[in-house]
């Protein structure tokens, strides 16, 4: 677990009575939800409690529709112009914000024509304009951080589910986000290739690296985590520190630990 935060710093991520409805569809309900920079936040919930949709907004994959989110401070997809009127941010802006986050995800779509290295120097060189050179170096220090230094020129199609997430965890930290958001990681890995990238997410953790993971793994959680949030329904139903996975309060949240244990 991360040392406990100073109250003064500056949160990671603060969403404030956040809402997000898809036409008619109410999906996120007013969450409020603090994340200090060097802790792991997991969020636990049934299928269909809007924890994607949670992790998308804060990623800006998805416009907010009620309330706001602060990443590192500074509020997202909005700026308060000087006459004090709200104005949306432009693309240039919102990529910037989008930047200080690596999002992974439990489909890893890594460029299938690229080997390892090429897929995590990419956006380096595409996106920051990095030289070759740098970039390669890059890649094979965080492929080396994934354990992955001896397959840099496989292809994806030549390496297990397990390899190809850890490369497209690479891929997110060679972006050096400030904050890490993992969407289900392990959810589409057969058993045996679990174990590999929790593996590789508990030694980021114990690097100091911010990180919102969304998983079933609550092993993981109860060991890495050091706040539990479980939602249902579009509403945060309890939240807490990892203590809460054993001696849970709330009846649905019960419920959802005899499903899931
Ligand atoms: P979870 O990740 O907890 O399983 P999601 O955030 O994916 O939940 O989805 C929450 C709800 O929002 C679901 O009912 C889902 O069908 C709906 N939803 C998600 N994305 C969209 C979308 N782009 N358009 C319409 N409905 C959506
Ligand atoms: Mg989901």
């Amino acid at each position: 677990m991360a040392d406990t935060t100073t109250k003064d710093a500056v949160p990671a991520v603060k969403a404030t009575q956040v809402h997000k409805a898809f036409g008619d569809l109410h999906v996120l309900k007013g969450i409020d939800l603090t994340v200090m920079p060097g802790t792991v936040t997991v969020i636990l919930g049934p299928s269909g409690s809007g924890k994607s949709t949670f992790l998308r907004l804060i990623n800006q994959l998805e416009t907010i529709t009620g309330g706001e989110i602060e990443v590192d401070g500074e509020r997202i997809g909005v700026k308060t112009r000087p006459d004090g009127q709200l104005q949306l941010l432009n693309d240039k802006e919102i990529a910037q914000q989008r930047a200080k986050l690596g999002m992974v995800f439990q489909k890893y779509n890594l460029f299938p024509h690229m080997t390892a290295l090429e897929n995590v120097m990419e956006a380096p060189v595409h996106v920051k304009r990095m030289g070759k050179a740098e970039a390669r170096r890059l890649a094979v220090e965080e492929l080396s951080r994934v354990g992955l230094a001896d397959r840099l020129d496989y292809y994806p199609g030549q390496l297990s589910g397990g390899q190809q997430q850890r490369v497209a965890i690479a891929r997110a930290l060679a972006m050096k986000p400030d904050i890490m958001l993992f969407d289900e990681p392990t959810s589409a890995l057969d058993p045996e290739l679990v174990g590999e990238v929790l593996t590789v997410m508990r030694q980021l953790a114990a690097d100091g690296m911010t990180m919102v993971v969304v998983t079933h793994e609550i092993g993981f959680a109860r060991e890495v985590a050091d706040q539990i949030v479980f939602m249902d329904g579009g509403v945060v139903v309890e939240q807490g520190g990892p203590d809460i996975i054993d001696q849970p309060k709330e009846p649905r949240f019960r419920d959802f630990l005899q499903h899931v244990l």
